[in-house]
C-alpha cells in the first residue's frame, strides 16, 4: 500500500545509520510490519510494543513468531502513555507510526492528548544517542488535528535540550505522511 510504502522507506534511510541499539519501542503496533522490521534490522535489541487494540497485539505477535522471532520482545495491551512506566532501560529507538489501523477500527486513531504524554515519557527515557520517530498522516482531519497540535508542541521545545527534524516529500498530492525525528542534545 502507498502509506506503508512512504513508512518503510524513511525507516530505510534512517536505520541504515543507527547502530548500538539496545532497546526499540513500538509505541503503535498495529499489524506488526514496523516491529518485525525493528527486530529483523536489529534482532539482539529488546522490543517493547504497545497498542490499545488487544487485535493489534496479537497481529503482531504472530508476525514476528511467524518469523520465528518468540522471545526479545514484550508488548503491552496498553496505551503508549505507559511507556515511562513499562520499558526498561534507556530507549535507544523509539516509533510512532500515528493515525489508525489500516481495515481495523478507525475510531482508535491516535489522538494528540495522549500522543504527547507518550512522546514526553519516551523523551525522558532516551539514551544520550537515541532517536524518536514519528510518521504523521495530515491527510485525514483527525491526522491534520493531531499534527497541528504535535508541531506546536514540537515548536515549543527548548532547542538545548532536544532537537525535532521534519522529513516530508514536497511534490506529492494530497498532504502525504511525513516524519518528524527528535533528539535529545547532550548539553
Ligand atoms: N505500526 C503499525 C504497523 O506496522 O502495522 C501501524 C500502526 S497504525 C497506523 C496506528 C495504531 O495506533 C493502531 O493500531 C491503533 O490501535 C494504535 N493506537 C491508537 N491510540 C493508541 C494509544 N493511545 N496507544 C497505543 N496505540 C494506539
Amino acid at each position: 500500500v502507498a502509506i506503508s510504502h512512504h513508512v518503510s522507506s524513511y525507516l530505510d534511510l534512517l536505520l541504515g545509520d543507527l547502530e548500538e541499539v539496545w532497546v526499540m519501542v513500538d509505541a503503535t503496533l498495529g499489524n506488526g510490519h514496523d516491529a518485525l522490521k525493528l527486530k529483523e534490522r536489529f534482532p539482539e535489541a529488546m522490543l517493547y510494543g504497545f497498542d490499545v487494540q488487544k487485535a493489534a497485539v496479537e497481529a503482531s505477535t504472530r508476525r514476528l513468531n511467524r518469523q520465528g522471532i518468540t522471545t526479545g520482545f514484550e508488548f503491552f495491551h496498553q496505551s503508549h502513555e505507559k511507556i515511562g512506566e513499562a520499558v526498561r532501560g534507556p530507549v535507544d529507538l523509539c516509533l510512532f507510526n500515528l493515525g489508525y489501523l489500516p481495515g481495523g477500527d478507525k475510531g482508535r486513531h491516535t489522538a494528540y492528548d495522549t500522543t504527547v504524554k507518550a512522546v514526553t515519557g519516551a523523551l525522558a527515557k532516551l539514551s544520550p544517542r537515541g532517536l524518536i520517530l514519528l510518521t504523521l498522516y495530515p491527510g485525514s482531519l483527525r491526522g491534520r488535528i493531531e499534527t497541528i497540535l504535535l508541531e506546536d508542541h514540537f515548536r515549543g521545545l527548548d532547542q538545548k535540550a532536544v532537537t525535532v527534524m521534519r522529513i516530508q516529500p514536497v511534490n506529492q498530492k494530497n498532504d502525504p505522511p511525513y516524519l518528524m525525528v527528535l533528539k535529545k542534545n547532550s548539553g
